[in-house]
This record gives structure tokens, C-alpha cells and sequence, in this order.
């Protein structure tokens, strides 16, 4: 079978720390690469005059398929995320965050198999947003109190939160044909349609309209408040939840420490052709170039590149090899130690030769 033409982007601060130590167990996998490497984000600034030139945007597009370490989003420094300008240019309009329990991982929970589904192109990250003091920013402060009679403070900041009919009836139809195809039972829509009526509230009924077209998958919905909570409390209780941008961004994290951590929770970014797999976790700038990260969230990503690519052994043999790693303990990076200060715990790349050394085992034909 012809090697698999995949855009890598190594990313910044400990991306390619990861992505490298991913490369080597997904190669590990005898799965063919032909990586079509990009570099992209902070370092390629000075360069390209972007942190995402078109090169690279064009590469995924060629590809269809593209794996991603994380890209550092300066503060209040002007440059919007690079994470987000890459989902919303691709129109990778749902992010996947599966949060699974692995027996050996530290966690107050056990048996938790959760699958985030989050839209990903609007909401309050549409980055509309008018700065404080500006005169548009008081022309529309001065314009909306007005329409609807209610004073907004002439020294706030603004932002816009839009949710379509078209984006919320896109999100949930995935939401359930991801729930067929992968065999969930549940789809729970979260949301706070109690507050934000004509936002919130679309989300929700357009969610109760597409569920009577999915009469075999269940159909519930929670506030987000109260959802917070319940997965604290009864996390196994859900099965698939389907959320705006904000909330499922707050929510998989919160779910990512169910399982143990950040260090744990892979993702996909998917649209109607293309598909962009990255670690929930971002670029870590202070553990950059230490050998510390865990590398396993861009590891599991890599698990459901495979699967997306049809490798569906390849995808089971490495995350077997990841579950075996996690129950020894042995090679493990600090993050899974009960004391961070572990002196037995390992560096990311030692995490990657263990993996690796399991996957080679594997295909060693045995002789009897
Ligand atoms: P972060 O996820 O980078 O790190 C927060 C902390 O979580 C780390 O200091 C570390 O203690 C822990 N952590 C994260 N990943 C880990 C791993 N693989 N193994 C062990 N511990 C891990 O979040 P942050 O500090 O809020 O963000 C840093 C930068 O990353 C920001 O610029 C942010 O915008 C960016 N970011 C990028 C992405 C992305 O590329 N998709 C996602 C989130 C954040």
C-alpha cells in the first residue's frame, strides 16, 4: 500500500519534543509516512510574516489529512490564536476530544469512556471583539443599550457570541453519526439556554430537532453548570456530550482530569474533507526543550489519525503498546508519578523508546 501523504507540523515551545517522539511510534506501527513537514507558529514569524503562512494552509489542504503539536498564543499581544485562525480557515467545524480511562494512570476515577464533541468555528471565540476606550467600542455600546434599553458600563470591553442555526444543526448532526458509528448510546447537548436565550437557546432546540431525526440514539440535555458538577460527581453517566465552542473548550479539559490530565487527552480537529489531530494540551513554554513532556496525548492523537486513515491495527497496536507503558509505571513521565519530583520518572523521549520497543516486539514474527 502507498505511504500515507500526511502535513506534520511540529508546533512550538514542547511540540517538537512530541511530535517527534509521536513520528517515531506511528512509524513504529509499520504504517508507511510520507510527511510533508511544516513548520509553523512563533518561530516562522520572521520569515513567512505569519505564524501560519498560506504554505502551510495549503499543504493541509493538499493532504486532507495533517497532525499538529501546540502553538504558543502570546497574551493580549495582538496575534490571534494560530489554533483557532487554522480551524476556522480549514472549516474543521468539530473538534473530537475522547477523555478514556487506562488502568495505571492516577485518577479519583476508573472506567470513564467519554467522547467531547465541541463545535469549533463560532461562538465567543468568533474573535469579534471591540476594546475598551475605543470609539467603535462606544458608538456600539451607546447603539445596543439603546436597542434594548439596559446600560452596558461606557468603560467595557465587548464581545460578540454567535450561534447559528447552520453551525449548531452541522455540530449535532455529527454529534449522532459519531455516536452510530462508534457505537455510544447517548448524545447530551450542554448549554445555558436558561441565561443566554437566543444563543444558548438555538443551540438547544435546533439539538431537540436533530435528535427526532436520530430516534436510536438517546437524547438528553444539561446546563452547563450543572454538567460541570455531574461529570465530577457521576462521570460515567454520560456518554457523548455536544457543546459550543466555550464550553466544550472549559469541559474537556475538566474532562482531561478525569482521566489524568492533559498529559492523557488527544483530540481531532474534523470538517466535511479535512482532518487536523492534536493533543488537547498546548506548548507548555516552560518545560520547551527539557526532554519532560508527556507525549502521550499527541501519541493518542496519532492513534486516531490511524484509525481516520483506515489503520485500524496499527491504531489498536499502538494504543495497546500506550496502555501497556501506562500499567507498568516504568518508563512514565513525571506527570503520572504521585510526587512530580519522582526521580523514577522518564523524559519524552524515553517514554517514545519504550513504545516503540513494545510495537517492534509486536511484529517480530514469533518461531516456535
Ligand atoms: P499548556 O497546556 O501548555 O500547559 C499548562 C500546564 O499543563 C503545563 O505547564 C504543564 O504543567 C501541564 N501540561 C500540559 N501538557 C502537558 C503534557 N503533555 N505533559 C505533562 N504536563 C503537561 O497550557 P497553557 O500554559 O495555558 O498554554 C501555553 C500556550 O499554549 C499558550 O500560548 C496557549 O495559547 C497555547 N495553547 C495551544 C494549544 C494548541 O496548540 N492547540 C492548546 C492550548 C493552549
Amino acid at each position: 500500500m502507498a505511504a500515507h501523504r500526511v502535513t506534520l507540523i511540529p508546533g512550538d515551545g514542547v511540540g517538537p519534543e512530541v511530535s517527534e517522539a509521536t513520528r517515531r511510534v506511528l512509524e513504529a506501527t509499520g504504517v508507511e509516512f510520507d510527511w510533508d513537514i511544516q513548520p509553523a507558529g512563533l518561530g516562522v514569524v520572521e520569515k513567512y510574516g505569519s505564524p501560519m503562512p498560506d504554505h502551510v494552509l495549503e499543504s493541509i489542504r493538499r493532504n486532507k489529512v495533517a497532525i499538529k503539536g501546540p502553538l504558543t498564543t502570546p497574551i493580549g499581544k495582538g496575534i490571534r490564536s494560530v489554533n483557532v485562525a487554522l480551524r476556522k480557515e480549514l472549516d474543521l467545524f468539530a473538534l473530537v476530544r475522547p477523555c478514556k480511562s487506562y488502568p495505571g494512570v492516577r485518577s479519583r476515577y476508573d472506567e470513564i469512556d467519554l467522547i467531547i464533541v465541541r463545535e469549533n468555528t463560532e461562538d465567543i471565540y468568533a474573535g469579534i471583539e471591540f476594546q475598551e476606550g475605543m470609539p467603535q467600542t462606544r458608538a456600539m455600546i451607546d447603539e445596543i443599550s439603546h436597542a434594548v434599553n439596559k446600560p452596558i458600563r461606557p468603560d467595557s470591553g465587548l464581545s460578540i457570541k454567535p450561534i447559528s442555526v447552520t453551525a449548531s444543526k452541522r455540530i449535532v448532526n455529527f454529534a449522532f453519526e459519531y455516536a452510530r458509528t462508534h457505537g455510544r448510546r447517548t448524545v447530551t447537548a450542554v448549554h445555558k439556554a436558561n441565561i443566554m436565550k437566543f444563543t444558548d437557546g438555538l443551540f438547544l432546540q435546533v439539538a431537540q430537532e436533530i435528535a427526532q431525526e436520530h430516534p436510536d440514539i438517546q437524547f438528553n440535555d444539561r446546563i452547563v453548570d450543572n454538567m460541570s458538577m455531574q461529570l465530577v460527581q457521576n462521570p460515567k453517566e454520560y456518554d457523548l456530550l455536544v457543546l459550543p465552542n466555550l464550553y466544550g473548550d472549559i469541559l474537556s479539559d475538566l474532562a482531561a482530569g478525569l482521566v489524568g490530565g492533559l498529559g492523557l487527552a488527544p483530540g481531532a480537529n474534523l470538517g466535511d474533507e479535512i482532518a487536523l489531530f492534536e493533543a488537547t494540551h498546548g506548548s507548555a513554554p516552560k518545560y520547551a526543550g527539557m526532554n519532560k513532556i508527556n507525549p502521550m496525548a499527541m501519541m493518542l492523537s496519532g492513534v486516531m489519525m490511524l484509525r481516520h486513515l483506515g489503520e485500524t491495527y496499527a491504531a489498536n497496536m499502538l494504543e495497546g503498546a500506550i496502555a501497556e507503558t501506562i500499567r507498568e509505571g516504568r518508563y512514565v513521565t513525571y506527570d503520572m508519578k504521585a510526587d512530580r519530583s519522582d526521580p523514577t520518572a522518564v523524559g519524552t523521549s524515553e517514554v517514545a523508546d519504550a513504545i516503540v520497543a513494545k510495537l517492534e516486539k509486536a511484529r517480530t514474527p514469533t518461531t516456535i
